[in-house]
């Protein structure tokens, strides 16, 4: 035991979790990459202001901010999207648009921690810039909604929203425009009465009543004619059906309209979207994105952009809690050398299985049959090749199914050729 622990909030990932969240991971890419999005990887720190400059305040409270040996005021990132555009704007304004890149990496945020919700977390996500807005809208939903479901997660829930509803609706308000974010974080989070507490403090109280209805309307496309009753003719209501309509072409099924979504970040400008796990209870949101404006906050040229961020963390938890068959599989053969003459053929051989492409393991620590079969056992071997010195002798070794005991004589010139059988057997 050593004094030193993890810092709060963040955690070694064993090598059983660690193949959990690999295989999110690679399922994860795997979409991204036949939605033709292309990786990119950016800093884990970067220049305070690029967060400062735009994000919520809650992001802003919640960062890791230290002074280089440069007295530079850095971050540790705590969201990504940020570093895309800066990178965009540095590196990509003279790309063919649009430009579809996505990113898979670690984000830093000073949380209260609890299950679902750490210090240091990972994150999945997208971004299309350059493309209008309802064809970049309509292609990140669908990316999402094709990544999750292929990674299997029973229960999930797409709300998609539009902020220029609910923009639009304190237009004709008495609160002026400062006061909105205050209003908007309060209808994220579902608190109504500090909603209306701060409509009374512009004397708007009468305002609420519709605003808290609106925020709680859910459910399939007929919601869209509910707001209308609302909150009148809207454009940003009949962008939400249009949308609809090219989802529905692209094959995209069992979205929710969520009137109410509007997410934490101010840097959103139209179409938001949520996606929930209701399995993880309060840490429940895996999914959130929409469009948004950061170049032009930067310095840069406007440029349309659409883009969603997925907690990696979450997603794993989801698919534990739901009991999925995780493959936790060790390498195909364990080779063990019974006796010192064994031992050059058992290098040889192992040397042999992974030029070949067969993960293979090999024991090191000179114990007898039973302790290292028993270890072989702990790591999911699939098969042990035991290599006593009289088969040696005569040419042959000992493959053992680790599943069933079964154990078989074998020339040893053809254990690669048996190998290549049976993972190709097994494959299928
Ligand atoms: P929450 O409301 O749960 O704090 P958020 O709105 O702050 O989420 P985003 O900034 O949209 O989250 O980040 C995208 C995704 O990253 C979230 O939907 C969530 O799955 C994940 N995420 C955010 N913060 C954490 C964290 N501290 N630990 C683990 N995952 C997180
Ligand atoms: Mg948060």
């Amino acid at each position: 035991m050593t004094e030193y622990q993890v810092p709060r909030g963040t955690r070694d990932l064993l090598p059983e979790t660690m193949a959990k969240y690999a295989l999110v991971e690679r399922k994860l890419r795997e979409a991204a990459r036949l939605f033709g999005f292309r990786e990119v990887r950016t800093p884990t720190f970067e220049a305070t202001e690029l967060f400062t400059a735009r994000s919520g305040d809650s992001i802003i409270e919640e960062m890791y901010v230290f002074s280089d040996k440069g007295d530079r005021s850095m971050a540790l990132r705590p969201e990504i999207t940020a570093s895309v555009v800066r990178m965009y704007l540095n590196e990509m304004t003279k790309s063919p648009k649009p430009i579809k890149v996505s990113y898979l990496g670690s984000c830093f945020r000073y949380e209260k921690p609890q299950t679902g919700r750490f210090r240091e977390f990972f994150q999945f996500g997208a971004e299309i810039l350059g493309a209008p807005a309802l064809e970049s809208d309509a292609e990140m939903i669908a990316l999402a909604s094709d990544a999750l479901s292929r990674l299997g997660i029973a229960d999930l829930v797409i709300r998609i929203g539009q902020i220029g509803i609910m923009r639009q609706m304190l237009q004709s308000t008495r609160v002026p425009r400062e006061g909105w974010p205050a209003i908007l974080h309060s209808i994220d989070k579902k608190e109504f009465g500090q909603m209306e507490a701060a409509f009374e403090d512009y004397g708007d109280g009468g305002s609420s009543d519709k605003f808290s209805a609106l925020a709680e309307l859910k459910g399939g496309r007929e919601v869209l004619a509910e707001a209308r009753e609302i909150s009148g003719e809207m454009e940003a209501l009949t962008y939400l059906s249009t949308l609809f309509d090219r989802l529905e072409k692209m094959g995209v099924k069992g979205l929710t309209v969520d009137v109410g979504v509007v997410r934490g970040l101010d840097y959103y400008t139209g179409m938001v979207f949520e996606v929930d796990s209701p399995s993880l209870g309060a840490e429940k949101q895996v999914c959130g994105g929409g469009a948004y404006a950061l170049a032009e906050v930067f310095g840069g040229e406007p440029i349309q952009s659409t883009g969603f961020a997925m907690g990696i963390d979450r997603l794993v938890l989801a698919l534990e809690r739901q009991g999925y068959a995780f493959d936790l599989s060790g390498v195909w053969a364990y080779v063990i050398p019974l006796g010192e003459k064994a031992v050059a053929p058992a290098l040889g051989l192992a040397a042999e299985m992974r030029m070949a492409e067969i993960s293979t393991d090999l024991e090191m620590m000179g114990r007898n049959l039973s302790k290292a079969l028993a270890y072989a056992d702990v790591c999911k071997a699939r098969y042990a090749i035991i290599l006593g010195e009289r088969d040696l002798a005569a040419g042959n070794a000992t493959i053992r199914d680790m599943k069933t005991g079964d154990q078989k004589p074998t020339k040893l010139t053809e254990i690669v050729k048996i190998f290549q059988a049976l993972i190709q057997h097994e494959k299928q």
